[in-house]
């Protein structure tokens, strides 16, 4: 036990640390932190505008695609319901290369999957 010199040791910590700490410096490196953010906003911005620029663009060729769309299954000929659910069951197989649009009813998807199963098995 020695409480003399453990006093010592925590008073020596305390005040070397808040004494050498000069204002000016510390000034300077905000403004330095405040400049960096700045120019990560810049450059975020940047890419972000970038980004939209080719979703744009991307969704541009897929509409020209989507013209293409057929009115009926490419498989069966069934007739595509212009409805939200045929949207969402209806399967859309773009060919970019071919610029081919090709669509299949659930029921062709079903057994789509089912010939691909069915070889996987053998
Ligand atoms: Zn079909």
């Amino acid at each position: 036990m020695d409480p003399s010199s453990a006093r010592a040791n925590s008073g020596g910590l305390f005040s070397g640390k808040t004494e050498l700490q000069p204002l000016k410096e510390k000034r300077i490196c905000l403004v330095d932190k405040k400049h960096k953010k700045k120019l990560k906003r810049t450059a975020k911005k940047k890419k972000e505008k970038a980004a939209s620029q080719e979703a744009t663009a991307k969704l541009k060729k897929q509409m020209n695609m989507f013209d293409r769309l057929p009115n009926n299954c490419s498989s069966c000929g069934k007739n595509f319901p212009k409805t939200q659910e045929a949207h969402m069951t209806w399967q859309v197989v773009v060919r970019e290369q071919k610029q081919q649009v090709r669509l299949f009813c659930p029921e062709c998807q079903k057994q789509a999957k089912e010939i691909v199963e069915n070889q996987n098995e053998v």
